[in-house]
């Protein structure tokens, strides 16, 4: 079996919901999903305030983060076809990293924790495919990049691009009729 790497935040898991929920919460703006992918960037640059960064280091930040419309049927799919391992730039966040194994074991259960990889750089990674948000991560990587849409990577055209879960799967439908 070929082997898939796929992704956390920005494409299994909804991290910019949690983002605009808190910066409403504290500052009592209201911001919309929409507004971050008109404007073509990371939340904290949005609003001009990296200091918003520093969300990702609160404990329980990442905590049941809205999933990805289709991501769960498409994963358990892909998993009839390929090996998948999830692959999570956590090591920066100490706290993640139990909220998004909890996270895994919750959405995903269907995957083996064995396939759960918490890691810092991703160019260690080898694997047939990787489905990532950031650039920087599928530069660096061996295999076939695939970038999963998001605000901050829109101008890119280096690499395929996937709009959503169904993407992904009509992405993988065509590898698949190759053999
Ligand atoms: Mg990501």
């Amino acid at each position: 079996m070929k082997r898939i790497a796929i992704d956390m935040d920005e494409v299994l898991a909804n991290p910019n919901l949690r983002f605009l929920e808190w910066y409403e919460r504290d500052y009592g703006v209201k911001i919309t999903e929409a507004q971050l992918y008109g404007m073509g960037q990371k939340f904290y640059e949005y609003v001009d305030n990296h200091d918003l960064r520093n969300y990702l280091h609160i404990k329980g930040f990442f905590k049941d983060l809205p999933l990805m419309p289709d991501s769960q049927e498409v994963v358990k799919w892909l998993a009839e076809h390929y090996e998948i391992f999830i692959v999570t730039s956590a090591m920066e966040f100490k706290y993640s990293m139990e909220d998004k194994y909890d996270w895994l074991q919750k959405y995903f259960p269907f995957l083996p924790w064995k396939n759960f990889v918490f890691c810092g750089r991703k160019d260690m990674i080898i694997a047939d495919y990787l489905i990532d948000d950031h650039v920087k991560n599928l530069t660096g990587f061996t295999g076939e990049g695939i970038l999963y849409h998001a605000p901050h990577n829109l101008d890119n055209t280096e690499f395929t691009r996937v709009k959503n879960w169904q993407e992904i799967k009509a992405f993988f439908e065509k590898e698949l009729a190759k053999f």
